[in-house]
């Protein structure tokens, strides 16, 4: 028997000290969402779906409602769901102006031969099952236009966040995912983003790419990411993670393969969560901040900087 545990972040990067506090209510309501939906008897994928909604609710992170904004002023999200039983996966890419892009992941995993639906196509697969776009004010929060109107005072904007240089003024936010095991060691992942602000209409990060943005495998363990999306695409980094963990070796030190491997290979910088299928967590980044949380045998673990290590009684 594996002891299950559900892990969650909320983006890795500089985190503002103003959002410390929001960042870190909303990974911990998210973890206890989706162990609720555990303990209910919901399957590992209904567990990452729950959790990453609620993360995708909560306009303090860059999902769903809060989601950055393109260069034109757009909102276009990417989202992935896999189930490590099956190794079934569905994805969307460039999704507009719906509050819940891993829904649409997940209705393409269980109703499409297909993995990835992008842009227009996605965003009419959506409505088919009653995921019509709403208004995009509805999701936009005075944050993402903020952190618009600074990035447009520089020139190469797409890149600042992602070093490990404070931003001038950062008031954005950032991606979400999910890792759960249950207690027959079966696992799943979701991650969900806005993106990245500035972004060039059209533009696809990591995070819908299988083996980039997330990976589940049950005979291995579940992993999502967070970072810069151009950095860990070329760096495979859930993969990476993955075929680390496959080796015999514990979560973290897979993990800091993999940040470590983007960082000197390419000059990435990001975070992951992961659980093996023995029931093992872990979380890592190479930003300066990443709020995280898990639950696991009835304690709430959860931090945003390095090293930070809460654990509260559930
Ligand atoms: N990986 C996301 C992207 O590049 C952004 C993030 O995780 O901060 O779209």
């Amino acid at each position: 028997m594996v002891e299950p545990v559900v892990i969650v972040h909320g983006g890795a990067w500089a985190v503002p000290e103003i959002l410390w506090d929001r960042s870190i209510a909303g990974v911990k309501t998210a973890a206890l969402r989706g162990y609720k939906v555990l303990q209910e008897g919901g399957s590992v994928v209904d567990v990452a779906e729950a959790a990453v909604i609620s993360l995708e609710d909560n306009p303090v992170f860059d999902a769903g409602t809060g989601s950055v904004l393109t260069f034109d002023e757009q909102v276009e999200m990417d989202a992935i769901i896999m189930n490590g039983a099956t190794m079934e996966a569905g994805a969307v890419a460039a999704i507009r102006n719906i509050p819940n892009p891993v829904k649409v992941a997940r209705l393409i995993m269980e109703k499409t031969p297909h993995v990835m639906l992008a842009g227009e196509g996605a965003n009419k697969f959506a409505s088919q099952y009653g995921i019509n776009e709403v208004d995009k004010e509805l999701l936009i929060t005075p944050y993402a236009k903020e952190e618009l109107a600074e990035y447009k005072k520089y020139t190469n904007t797409v890149y600042c966040l992602f070093n490990k240089t404070e931003h001038a003024n950062p008031v954005g936010h950032d991606t979400v995912g999910c890792a759960v095991v249950d207690q027959k060691g079966h696992t799943a992942c979701a991650t969900s983003t806005g993106g990245i602000t500035a972004k060039m209409p059209g533009r696809v990060g990591d995070s819908p790419i299988i083996g980039a943005g997330g990976y589940a495998d049950d005979e291995v363990g579940a992993v999502s990411t967070t970072g810069c999306g151009e950095a860990i695409m070329k760096a495979c980094l859930a993969r990476h993670i993955v075929s680390v963990m496959g080796t015999g070796q514990d979560v973290v030190t897979a993990i800091k393969s993999g940040l470590n491997h983007m960082e000197t290979r390419i000059n990435g910088f990001g975070g992951a969560i992961a659980v093996s299928c023995k029931g093992d967590v872990g979380m890592q980044f190479s930003t300066p901040r990443m709020p995280w949380a898990y639950v696991r045998q009835g304690k709430l673990h959860y931090g945003i900087h390095p090293g930070q290590h809460i654990i509260e009684d559930l």
